[in-house]
């Protein structure tokens, strides 16, 4: 059969514990899966950052085009006023009609020019395929800028056909300045998207390094999370960065707080029940208790009014011949009674004191003369009992504050204890002494002793040792060091104990002396 306690226990774990345990599981795989959808848009809002900047730049080359083919003052002036405009551009090359390059004056030096015309001629004699395709479609009457393979430092080569009557077309080639395209025309438009949110850099991807930043390279600390090659200049790619917190690091510490919260309220939950668990055991524990000192009482009850009933009966009959026999039945009955009045008040003023009704009369008196008076009234029947009873008085004790009938109760149900567990070594030693601050009561025994792991429990309501043959015969309530310990808390002393084994128990009742 399954126990009581354990029963509750998974009971507690399958209502309260896993549900929240799977509750939690199913949060934390949640907000990973969160993490990952977030992750994903942010990824694609950066991509779309990146894909608008390169969108821009196929803009300005292509608007160049335009204004180059269809500008209202024919294709040299045009030229002139472009170049004039934008400083990235170095020259434009004609081929097909006059083969010729327009260069404005202060960019490039006449000497230079010789080699500048051998270059695009091999890089004509390269890219002739892309040459052809950019005539075949504006045969097709599309027009559309195109990027040449082109061997020269920092420059690049765009070329766009045009056509100049029905019959013939010819190629237009700009030469451009790619640093420049890209700080001039691109810098702008990078400073608009990326404003105060974003880092965007321009980096040359065979050096690795950055050629261009909306924020200066040395000033932050740049982690990029996303490259995408210009469209333009194939050597170059963006890359975007978030400034302050990205998303992602923001998700982290959000998904980082949910999981710590889960985890503490899990702890919460788990701490809670278990201390349900604990109180309902304890519960349970003094229930049992309670229905143990019902039935441990009763019994004890019943003894001596037996005893009582039985010698009065006797006595009523008139069987007794001899007067001693009498006196002696007489006695059995006193003491039988005496022993019942005990009980009885030892039940009230736990009762009393469980209500918190019990009245403490302090007074100035002499403990030792308090413990004499007792131990005179019990020698006379320990000493029937066969036990050794030993008195020692304290020297120079000063009359102290206390509760003498409340003293005497507590020393009477130590030595009840002390005459019930002693079996077979049937001594009694009660000592008084005192230190500067405390006057001590001790009443030791050399009887069966109380186990290391029942010392602290014995002082709780109701707690009995019932493992040992003895202990386990002896009949009791449970109740009298409960009793001891609230009158020493009255008293603002303590009650303590050392026990061993099979070797005896020193019971140690300490009054403040101020
Ligand atoms: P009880 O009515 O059972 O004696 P108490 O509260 O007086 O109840 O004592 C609690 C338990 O402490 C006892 O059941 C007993 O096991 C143990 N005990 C108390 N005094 C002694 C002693 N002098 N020697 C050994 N065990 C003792």
């Amino acid at each position: 059969m399954i126990k009581p306690g354990l029963k509750i226990g998974i009971l507690l774990t399958l209502i309260v514990v896993l549900p929240s345990l799977f509750f939690s599981a199913y949060e934390i795989s949640n907000l990973n899966k969160n993490e990952v959808v977030i992750d994903s848009i942010y990824s694609s809002q950066l991509e779309s950052i990146l894909f608008s900047v390169n969108q821009y730049s196929d803009d300005v080359v292509n608007g160049w085009a335009n204004q180059l083919d269809k500008g209202k003052y024919g294709l040299e002036k045009e030229m002139e006023l472009l170049v004039t405009k934008n400083y990235a551009i170095d020259a434009f090359y004609l081929i097909d009609s006059v083969k010729q390059i327009l260069l404005p004056k202060e960019k490039i030096t006449a000497d230079s020019i010789s080699k500048l015309s051998h270059q695009l001629e091999n890089a004509l004699a390269n890219n002739k395929g892309s040459i052809e395709r950019l005539q075949q479609y504006i045969k097709s009457g599309y027009q559309k800028i195109g990027v040449l393979d082109f061997e020269m430092k920092g420059k690049s080569l765009f070329a766009f056909a045009r056509a100049v009557d029905t019959l013939s077309v010819e190629t237009v080639f700009l030469l451009v300045d790619t640093q420049k395209f890209i700080r001039e025309n691109l810098g702008p438009k990078i400073q608009g998207i990326a404003q105060d949110q974003f880092f965007i850099s321009v980096i040359d991807k065979k050096l690795n390094t950055e050629i261009y930043s909306n924020v200066p390279y040395d000033d932050v600390e740049k982690n990029i999370q996303q490259r995408r090659e210009i469209w333009l200049f194939p050597d170059f790619d963006l890359g975007i960065q978030m400034k302050g917190n990205t998303i992602e690091d923001l998700v982290r510490e959000r998904t980082k707080t949910n999981i710590i919260m889960l985890i503490v309220m899990d702890l919460i939950l788990l701490l809670g029940a278990w201390f349900v668990y604990r109180n309902i055991r304890q519960q349970m524990k003094l229930t049992q208790l309670k229905s143990d000192f019902v039935s441990n009482v009763s019994h004890e009850i019943r003894t001596p009014l037996a005893l009582i009933n039985m010698y009065s009966e006797t006595l009523e009959m008139g069987r007794l011949s001899s007067e001693e026999k009498k006196q002696e039945y007489y006695r059995v009955i006193n003491t039988e009674a005496n022993r019942l009045s005990n009980m009885v008040n030892n039940i009230l003023n736990f009762s009393k004191m469980e209500s918190g009704k019990r009245e403490y009369h302090f007074k100035e008196s002499d403990l030792n003369q308090n413990m004499l008076t007792i131990f005179e009234n019990y020698r006379q029947h320990l000493y029937k009992k066969g036990f050794e009873i030993n008195f020692k008085a304290c020297a120079d004790l000063p009359l102290i504050i206390i509760d003498k009938e409340a003293v005497s109760e507590a020393l009477i149900n130590l030595i009840d204890n002390a005459v019930k567990y002693s079996g077979d070594t049937k001594r009694i030693d009660i000592v008084c002494d005192k230190n500067s601050d405390f006057a001590f009561i001790q009443v030791i025994d050399f009887g069966i002793g109380i186990a290391t792991k029942d010392q602290p429990l014995i002082f709780d309501k109701f707690y009995r040792v019932t493992s040992g043959d003895l202990a386990n015969k002896v009949k009791g309530s449970g109740i009298g060091l409960s009793i001891v310990k609230h009158i020493m808390e009255a008293h603002k002393g303590q009650i303590t104990v050392e026990s061993s084994k099979e070797k005896g128990t020193c019971f140690t009742m300490s009054f403040p002396l101020q």
